[in-house]
């Protein structure tokens, strides 16, 4: 950490690019109410109100903002004074929520890089911050956050967009470009690693040689991040419908082994390959379409090469076949759950989701009957299905599902019959053997 001289100002501060009303396309018809609501509130009680962050990036860029965040001047218990419906939540930073029923819009106080912080307010450990709740001016609050097109501002008060960091020329290069020296950047917060592939994934934008080049380096740096937080950061992949980008994105840069270190190890094969790219494509499919996507879904076929490799070493030791699925999975889960905190819920569906693969392959009396109930039969299924693409021995299983599943009752029977035929005519022949 020694390479930043500490003396040198962190960044040059300049005067901010305005752009009026007249000269952007954000009308006001494209915000949510809700935060429209907030922001004039702020403005009429004597404070400034901006829009910033993702919302007026995607606002620029022509894409639906997942969320409104709004920038202020008030500190946050001066935002609680404001409106009743207001909590104030955060140790890392506090922060306001105003909850509209299930909406919530965020508003946080201006703050500054902890550089910026007489007194140290802020808190390093080993580079990384660990706190940042200095209050600052906006100008302290633009050039604290990660990436320039990031740092734009909508003021309510004259519908004017503020760019102290040259985001707005990014909006129009389509580029991702870091604020501040990359390396240190990245070194303070390592997520941002992951949020540099989600954007250049999500956005479908180019990135700066300067931001571009300590991404493979650095990957490393993800080992310093609580699981938890990587987490959160990877469910975010799968829900924006760039999940195969984002994934092509992380091996480019060397960073999906840090998150999925078994799976890593099995990117060479194309086996496994193909069964990641099917399942995220679809992941991106059903969002195009407003579909539900489940995570755990995609956590169990990332898992899945990893276990079956498990699973054969375990049958040549012996071990009967269920048994060496739950020990594989047992392994395998807990492994993953060291470097991303998947919750206990998620975890109990991943297991369910790669066992339900060989219960399907039990269809004898009324097993397919009461499979059919099990809560993540579908889930297990549609992992049938993609592995039946490319697994030859799968394919008529998944064939045979995918009948029962269309069947009236009585055809089902007959599907049934079908596969125990072969059974019922060998005890016969047993029986006969006997007499
Ligand atoms: P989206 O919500 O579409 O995922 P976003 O850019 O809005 O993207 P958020 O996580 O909602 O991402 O964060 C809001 C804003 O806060 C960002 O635009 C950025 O300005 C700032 N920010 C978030 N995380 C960081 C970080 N790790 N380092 C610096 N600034 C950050
Ligand atoms: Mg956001």
């Amino acid at each position: 950490m020694q390479r930043f001289a500490k003396e040198k100002p962190l960044y040059k501060k300049n005067i901010p690019l305005l752009i009026p009303r007249a000269e952007h396309q954000i009308s006001r018809s494209a915000i949510n109410r809700n935060a429209l609501k907030v922001l004039y509130r702020l403005h009429e009680a004597g404070f400034s109100a901006y829009l910033v962050g993702g919302c007026v990036r995607d606002l620029l860029l022509g894409v639906k903002p997942k969320d409104f965040d709004i920038a202020t001047d008030a500190r946050p218990e001066e935002v609680r004074k404001l409106f009743k419906n207001c909590r104030l939540i955060g140790k890392r930073f506090r922060l306001a929520h105003i909850l509209f029923g299930p909406e919530i819009i965020e508003v946080a106080t201006f703050r500054t890089h902890h550089e910026n912080a007489k007194e140290q307010h802020g808190k390093m450990h080993q580079g990384m911050i660990i706190r940042d709740n200095v209050y600052g001016t906006i100008e302290d609050d633009a050039w604290r956050r990660d990436f320039r097109i990031n740092a734009l501002y909508y003021n309510i008060a004259d519908f004017s967009i503020v760019d102290y960091t040259g985001g707005i020329q990014d909006i129009k290069d389509k580029v991702l470009h870091m604020i501040g020296d990359p390396m240190q950047r990245f070194h303070e917060d390592p997520v941002r690693l992951l949020r540099a592939i989600r954007f250049l994934a999500k956005l479908n934008i180019s990135i700066t040689e300067e931001t571009e080049e300590p991404l493979n380096r650095l990957s490393y740096l993800l080992g310093h991040v609580s699981p938890g937080r990587l987490f959160q950061e990877v469910l975010k992949f799968f829900q924006e419908g760039a999940s195969l980008p984002t994934f092509h994105l992380l091996q480019k840069y060397k960073l999906f082994s840090q998150l999925f270190p078994e799976t890593g190890k099995f990117l060479e094969e194309p086996a496994t390959l193909d069964l990641l790219q099917s399942a995220l494509t679809n992941t991106d499919l059903r969002i195009r379409e407003n579909k539900n996507i489940s995570p755990a879904f995609l956590f169990a076929v990332f898992l899945w090469h990893p276990v079956q490799k498990e699973l054969e070493e375990s049958t040549k030791n012996g071990l009967p076949i269920y048994a060496a699925y739950e020990k594989a999975l047992q392994y395998h889960v807990k492994k993953q759950t060291e470097v991303l905190a998947i919750p206990r819920v998620m975890q109990i569906t991943i297991r369910d989701i790669c066992l339900l693969q060989y219960r399907l392959s039990q269809r004898r009396g009324n097993q397919p009957f009461r499979l059919l109930q099990h809560p993540r039969f579908r889930a297990g299924f549609d992992l049938l299905l993609i592995r039946a693409e490319k697994e030859v021995d799968v394919k008529e299983l998944a064939t045979w599902w995918t009948r029962f599943i269309e069947s009236s009752h009585e055809e089902r029977e007959k599907l049934l019959k079908e596969v125990e035929k072969p059974k019922k005519y060998n005890r016969r022949k047993k029986r006969k053997k006997k007499e």
